[in-house]
């Protein structure tokens, strides 16, 4: 295979400046959208009739996005490569009414999102982002990004003085009490969270319809080691993922494909996918059904594209852990940078199977990539992600394949700075990859 390697040190840079645009899923949704844009992607609406294919497209749902090229050689009949990720992370997100005061300070209500490291969001300093749905004088709506990138929010600790049992017991947080940020010292003068949001977009503070708004923590990424070796940053579950899965898409087109390539962005995978841009809906399956209606093909020959179909399922993976080896398979050593990882469960909370797996492995082996293999230990629950979701809603052979990382669901989370860009290649080189799955 010919395919030159994507560059590690250009590819992190170029990471980091995608995390960095990225606070929300909203925007990560924005940022791809931009990408796809200037490589000649048309948006379309989901709402209108689709134009004849071939062509380049891609459509957004809320913090969702789905692009295909049926140009470029591609063919429904030939069944679709799809690239599944998820552009959601845990985090703290506003309440409906958040103003609120507690021993004369101003703070803001949050509600805990997904899988939270309670503890990584103390003591930092927090940006707000999301979206914004105004309301026009005639009772129209538009939606707005609010992407503030200064520190308004801070998450307090208590001081050990306060609680010396934080030694010996370990630290205990409260999600209803102890994670609520602070916004104000000031007695009396804060704005309410309304009129300052209003202040945001230059319009009354009556315009504001409502929200989908949270926080991230301002550090910026960055390579860290004695020798840069590794890269430290907010988001790498699965904005790392939703990177690799983008470039690989832009550096596939110029190589022609047999099949349909999909990149297919969900949202909402860190709170169990089952709304109307997670993998659990009918997002990815109704997208898949309407690029073979405008191609011309009928029911049957959906379904027959459907079963040609290979999707990988692109999330982080867990690397051993130096100062707990003990939570981790010792027959199954994930190194960071050791590279991509094939995650495997017996109880199909992962979408591997032998020949999806056997395939990945033949192409890693062509472009002399390292794989590794996950597999949790029979006392410890396994994690899950969009992979079984996906399989299960299209019936197709889905491969659950991540990055290493560690740290997963904090604040700030630790990857290596080579195989970010190897998997970028892997998926670029399974998007262009002429060869049908076998028996399944
Ligand atoms: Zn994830």
């Amino acid at each position: 295979m010919q395919r030159p390697d994507q560059d590690p040190k250009s590819h992190i840079a170029d990471l980091a400046a995608f995390i960095e645009g990225s606070p929300s899923p909203f925007h990560a949704a924005a940022m791809a959208s931009e990408r796809l844009d200037r490589i000649g992607f048309i948006e379309i609406e989901e709402s209108t009739a689709w134009p004849p294919q071939p062509g380049r497209y891609f459509l957004r749902r809320g913090g969702a996005l789905v692009a295909w090229s049926t140009a470029d050689g591609a063919d429904p009949h030939a069944g679709f490569r799809i690239i599944g990720a998820h552009t959601d992370s845990p985090n703290l997100r506003l309440r409906p009414r958040p103003d609120h005061r507690s021993a004369g300070m101003a703070q803001l209500g949050v509600e805990i999102y997904g899988g939270v490291l309670l503890n990584s969001w103390l003591d930092r300093d927090l940006g707000l982002s999301g979206r914004v749905t105004l309301i026009g004088d005639g009772g129209q709506t538009e939606n707005r990004l609010l992407h503030v990138n200064e520190p308004r929010l801070r998450v307090p600790q208590l001081a050990i003085h306060l609680d010396r049992s934080v030694t010996t017991d370990g630290l205990r947080l409260d999600p209803q009490r102890h994670l609520q940020p602070v916004w104000s010292s000031a007695q009396g003068e804060v704005p309410l969270f309304n009129e300052w949001l209003a202040q945001q977009f230059e319009v009354s503070s009556s315009a504001i319809g409502a929200w989908d708004l949270m926080a991230h923590d301002l550090t910026p990424p960055t390579r860290i080691g004695v020798d840069g070796s590794m890269f430290a940053s907010g988001r790498l579950d699965n904005l790392l993922s939703c990177h690799a899965g983008l470039v690989a898409l832009e550096n596939s087109c110029a190589d022609g494909f047999t099949s349909v390539p999909v990149l297919c962005l969900f949202d909402h995978e860190e709170v169990g996918s089952e709304t109307a841009s997670g993998a659990a809906g009918q997002l990815l399956p109704a997208t898949l059904e309407r690029i073979c209606i405008a191609s011309g093909l009928n029911r049957d020959e959906w379904f027959a594209s459907l079963a040609a179909s290979i999707c990988v399922s692109a999330d982080g993976a867990h690397a051993t852990h130096p100062n707990w080896p003990e939570r981790h398979e010792p027959d199954h050593l994930v190194l960071l940078d050791g590279g991509p990882v094939v995650k495997w469960n017996a109880n199909a909370r992962y979408g591997t199977d032998a020949p999806g797996a056997a395939h990945i492995l033949a192409l890693a082996e062509q472009l002399e990539i390292p794989m590794q293999a996950f597999v949790s230990r029979n006392d410890l629950p396994c994690g899950s992600t969009i992979g079984p979701i996906t399989a299960a809603q299209l019936g197709i052979t889905t491969i659950d394949i991540g990055v290493a990382q560690l740290s997963m669901h904090s604040a700030r989370e630790l990857t290596g700075v080579v195989d970010p860009a190897r998997f970028a290649t892997l998926l670029a080189a399974f998007l262009n990859c002429p060869t049908v799955l076998g028996e399944r």
